[in-house]
């Protein structure tokens, strides 16, 4: 098995929250479990939606868990250039183009296929401005879009939720590279930045299995290599409802850190860790029971 990399990769938007914690403790976890290197990406490329300062608050709150990483974080915000050479190579392929399509002439394309396909709040694109179609005339090119028409059904095998699949095209459709504002996606910067970092394994929350395809099919349109991916449970509000910085979740009570992280542990499903210990006890006791999770071939993850 290639060496083990993993990481943690959070967006700036807010401070740490109690779902935030689980999966940067679980992707620490990992990284220990398996005597690897644990890497931390500051995800900055969605600007408008960054909270100045945030980037380094998040890593005094890893810190004051005990989660340091191996190697110095990154910044995406300093990446642009690697973006742009993954676009052009896309773009030579044939395998990007532009869209000069607003959010509102996707949605009146569909009402007027009778279709109302929406997944997450995400419309999914009826390909308008695909090489061949009509686009929209004359209208310049906003956005970068990728060509999924050869993408089949993507499957995956998940450490924790098992057997997956998406059929990209019909679900998710030709998802955007570089956005109309000119930022570039989350999806392209997380795949030339997971195969630039080496990472093996990305550990993250349930909330982002569903990118998972897009990232799959980006990889594979790039020649790069296919990371393995456990996606960790969610940690709910008391009204059910995922914790989220949008639905004002609360920064992570960081008075006491051990008790921090044993709640984080709780949430992953891992045997009770033992009070009152200092820090690095009660972390190395986490790794311990995260290993007992692992078997030799597959990994036995408690059901949520
Ligand atoms: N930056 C993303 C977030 O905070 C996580 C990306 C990832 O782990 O792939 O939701």
């Amino acid at each position: 098995m290639a060496r083990y990399r993993g990481r943690f990769a959070p967006s700036p938007t807010g401070l740490l929250h109690e779902g935030s914690a689980v999966a940067a403790l679980a992707s620490w976890l990992d990284a220990r479990a398996h005597g690897g290197t644990w890497l931390v990406r500051i995800e900055d490329v969605d600007t408008p939606r960054c909270v100045p300062g945030a980037d380094l608050e998040i890593l005094a709150q890893l810190e004051r868990l005990g989660l340091r990483p191996d190697e110095p974080p990154q910044w995406q915000s300093q990446r642009g250039e690697r973006y742009a050479q993954a676009l052009a190579r896309l773009q030579a392929a044939g395998l990007a183009y532009g869209c000069a399509c607003s959010r509102k002439d996707i949605a009146q394309a569909l009402a007027a296929a009778g279709q109302g396909s929406e997944r997450h709040g995400e419309l999914v694109y009826p390909g308008t401005c695909r090489p061949g179609r009509g686009g929209l005339g004359e209208r310049a090119p906003r956005a970068w879009r990728l060509l999924t028409q050869a993408a089949g059904r993507i499957s995956w095998q998940d450490r924790r939720l098992g057997a997956q699949q998406q059929a990209l095209e019909a679900e998710v459709g030709d998802f955007v590279l570089k956005r109309a504002d000119g930022l570039w996606a989350y999806q392209l910067a997380v795949v030339v930045d997971d195969a630039e970092q080496g990472i093996s394994d990305v550990v993250r929350g349930e909330d982002l299995a569903d990118n998972t395809p897009r990232q799959l099919f980006l990889q594979r349109c790039l020649g790069l290599p296919a990371p393995r991916y456990l996606h960790t449970p969610l940690v709910l509000a008391e009204d059910g409802q995922k914790l989220s910085k949008q639905n004002g979740a609360r920064p992570l009570d960081l008075s006491d850190p051990a008790a921090a992280l044993r709640r984080a542990a709780s949430a992953l499903g891992l045997p009770p860790l033992a009070p009152a210990k200092p820090l690095a006890e009660t972390l190395a006791e986490a790794v311990a029971a995260w290993r007992g999770l692992m078997m030799p071939a597959t990994f036995v993850f408690p059901s949520s």
